[in-house]
């Protein structure tokens, strides 16, 4: 987010507004006051006129029959009128009669009116002076200028708050909610519906525009988001499934199906461990097919391949499926694993498998020709003392003792007394209860 703080588009137009009805307030009150000036000095200056048309005749008379007192009456009736501040009445004959402030009359307008004969109009008897006071005219015109100022000042006041009150109501508040809801809008809460607090309006505004756009893009980002992880979920369950594939692929041998050594090694020590700590039987048979390279040599190597794969299902069908496992070791040999089985009983196993194998494991060769194959075997059984490597090559030993015995044999058995015995002196646990 933009670290610049936050002003409001209201409260900026608010400004705006202000300023240009401060502006408006100047102007409108400027041109009224105008106006108005103009209007009070013309009727100004029509009410001195006034007050000289009405005086005159009267004036005319007292100064034809020179009546002093009355004209001096005359002159405190004129003055009356606060605008005229000093009144000079000139006769013809001379005499001068005044009234009123000489000090107010110093630099102010003067009017001058002829006074005609009471029965000649066309001959003067004189003149009368009369000097305006403006500071009157003044104060009228900034008390007028002050009314339209105050007027103009409350309307404006009056437009402005209901503008404020507007902009508000329909522009500050709709826009702080929606600024609110997407802040507030997390990844997961797309499906929140966004929804304004406010009166329903009659019309359909832009912010009605915004808020409905947004919903039409919440609904599109929460469909997307939804085809992505249907989309993620297939991948991951493909891949999972690729990964079961390679793993399969990763511990078994390809020719035969059987487990690869990668697996034996993984596999083989647990095994031991458990078989160790609650002191279970725990058997291995290595058994190897007799005389395999003749095969190759004699039928090829695509015969061989048959010969392994036959073999190896041969051991296959023999073993107990959840229990025991079998394992490819090297090219032609193979080791079987058999948990929870005694020495005895796996010289029994190996004895059924090579029977099995010698009797009916056949390989259909060219022109009606059936190719048989027979397989030696060493047993050993698991003791306190073994490392892997030492119970494998006891094993191991027991299959050469096979070959070297004429094959197709297991080893040791109960016929060879001297090899059993040699095994039973050196067995461990395991012998001692069988
Ligand atoms: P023995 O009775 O003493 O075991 O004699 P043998 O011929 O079986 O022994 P040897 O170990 O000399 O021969 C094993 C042969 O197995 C050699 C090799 O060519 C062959 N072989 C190893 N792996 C494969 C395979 O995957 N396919 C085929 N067809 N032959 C293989
Ligand atoms: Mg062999
Ligand atoms: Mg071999």
């Amino acid at each position: 987010m933009s670290d610049t703080p936050l002003q409001p588009i209201a409260s900026l137009l608010i400004h705006r507004v202000f300023k240009w009805v401060i502006l408006c307030v100047v102007l409108v009150s400027s041109l009224q006051a105008w106006f108005n000036y103009r209007a009070i000095e013309d009727n100004f200056d029509m009410a001195i006129n006034d007050v000289a048309q009405a005086h005159l005749p009267l004036l005319s008379v007292t100064l034809w029959d020179i009546e002093l007192q009355t004209i001096q009456k005359q002159i405190r009736l004129i003055l009356k009128n606060t605008s005229i501040a000093y009144v000079n009445i000139r006769a013809s004959t001379g005499q001068q009669f005044n009234g009123g402030d000489v000090k107010r009359a110093v630099g102010g307008q003067r009017m001058v009116f002829d006074i005609p004969a009471p029965a000649d109009p066309g001959r003067s008897l004189g003149s009368v002076e009369f000097v305006i006071d403006k500071s009157v005219l003044r104060r009228e015109l900034l008390r007028s200028f002050i009314v339209v100022l105050a007027e103009t000042l409350v309307l404006s006041v009056f437009i402005y708050v209901a503008v404020v009150a507007i902009l508000r109501h329909y522009l500050e508040k709709p826009m702080r909610q929606l600024a609110d809801f997407v802040k507030n809008l997390q990844a997961d809460q797309l499906s929140t519906k966004l929804e304004l607090k406010r009166r329903p309006a009659n019309s359909y505004n832009e912010i009605d525009l915004v808020v409905d756009g947004f919903r039409t893009m919440q609904d599109s980002l929460q469909k997307h988001i939804t085809n992505q992880d249907a989309l993620v979920a297939e991948r991951t369950s493909q891949l999972e499934e690729a990964m079961r594939a390679l793993k399969q692929l990763a511990i078994t041998d390809g020719l035969t199906g059987c487990y690869n050594r990668l697996l034996f090694n993984e596999r083989m020590p647990g095994e031991m461990q458990r078989a160790i700590r609650y002191q279970r039987h725990l058997s291995v048979l290595f058994c190897d097919i007799d005389n395999f390279k003749s095969v190759n040599d004699l039928y090829g190597h695509a015969i061989g391949d048959k010969v392994l794969i036959a073999f190896a299902q041969s051991l296959k069908n023999a073993l107990r499926s959840e229990v025991d496992w079998v394992v490819r070791y090297g090219g032609e040999e193979f080791i079987l694993i058999l948990p929870e089985t005694a020495f005895t009983a796996a010289v029994e196993v190996a004895e059924r498998i090579r029977q099995q194998v010698e009797q009916h494991l056949s390989v259909s060769l060219a022109e009606g020709q059936v190719l048989h194959v027979t397989a030696s075997f060493g047993v050993a059984e698991l003791r306190a003392a073994d490392s892997m490597e030492s119970l494998v090559q006891r094993a191991d030993q027991w299959l050469y003792f096979a070959k070297s015995h004429g094959r197709n044999q297991v080893q040791p058995n109960a016929a060879s007394s001297a090899a059993l015995d040699l095994h039973q002196s050196a067995s461990g646990f395991v012998d001692q209860g069988g």
